[in-house]
């Protein structure tokens, strides 16, 4: 544990898709230099993706990314037993993780999901319709990723096809039932009432509560609307930009402060860490 006041130290947020991964190819060679930069500062990356818990596991044991990650949009926190930490919150044990639930169930969302699909008349596919091989065609993902990506458990990703009143009664009703949704880079999610905001700040006070004497700065780094509440609750947001080099739309507070990268997905993941860490804002 640090007992002497320190500099800042630095904690990492990120979205996966994107962002630190191409949007296409999924790959992450682009960000690596500054990855290993982070890794030899022994700066955690936490990764707070709308991937599942066995997309992401699966991305743990390739690179040097935290035992600490929340997944499905904020529907759960993992949290690594041999990391040794501990935390308030309610939460069960699965395989090598404590995991903090702040969604709902697969099943509940499901169902949810079909009585809504009856209700509005439009033409919605989920994961659930569709098999490995359709949601790896629509994903770009291979066979075996793609199966990683269907197995979830607190969130489902659909293709709405409608008309705009449809996809207004499609939203009423899951916010009837308790439910929420966003737009994600490729489809509505639809999920319990959380988000990657409120489980970032689980994650943080994590660290705080560990940490107690670390004054840690946060960053966090997204590309779409569903990284808003990620990128509102950090202290250095910055935003990748988009295929076409285009930047998400943000509330206007948050896009006072937001720190544009230079690059698209990983690239500009890697621009801005460098440029950040090259001026020493954040160390
Ligand atoms: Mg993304």
């Amino acid at each position: 544990m640090y007992s002497m006041p320190l500099q800042h130290k630095l904690l990492i947020l990120t979205d996966l898709d994107g962002t630190l991964l191409d949007y296409f190819t999924y790959s992450i060679n682009q960000a690596l230099e500054s990855l290993e930069l982070l890794q030899e500062l022994d700066v955690p990356v936490v990764v707070v993706s709308s991937k599942t818990r066995a997309e992401i596991e699966y991305m743990l044991n390739i690179s040097n990314l935290s035992g600490i990650f929340a997944s499905e949009n904020g529907s759960a926190v993992f949290i690594a037993h041999d990391l040794g930490l501990k935390f308030i919150q309610t939460s069960y044990v699965s395989g090598s993780f404590s995991v903090i639930q702040l969604g709902q169930s697969y099943a509940r969302i499901i169902d949810t999901i079909r009585q809504a699909k009856v209700y509005c008349g439009a033409d919605i596919r989920g994961f659930a319709d569709m098999s490995i091989k359709e949601v790896a065609r629509i994903t770009g993902l291979d066979i075996e990723a793609a199966e990683r990506a269907k197995q979830r458990e607190f969130s489902e990703p659909v293709i709405f096809n409608g008309s705009r009143e449809q996809l207004i009664k499609f939203q009423d009703f899951l916010k009837e039932s308790g439910l929420s949704w966003l737009m994600g880079g490729r489809f509505l999610h639809v999920l319990g009432q959380c988000d990657k905001g409120l489980a970032a700040q689980i994650i943080i006070n994590l660290f705080t509560l560990n940490f107690p004497s670390t004054p840690w700065k946060t960053v966090g780094l997204g590309d779409g609307p569903n990284d808003i509440p990620l990128l509102q609750t950090v202290d250095v947001p910055v935003l990748v930009a988009r295929p076409d080099n285009s930047y998400t739309e943000l509330p206007t507070e948050l896009n006072s402060r937001v720190i544009k990268a230079p690059g698209i997905g990983p690239e500009g993941w890697n621009n801005a860490i460098l440029q950040l860490l090259r001026k020493g804002v954040l160390l």
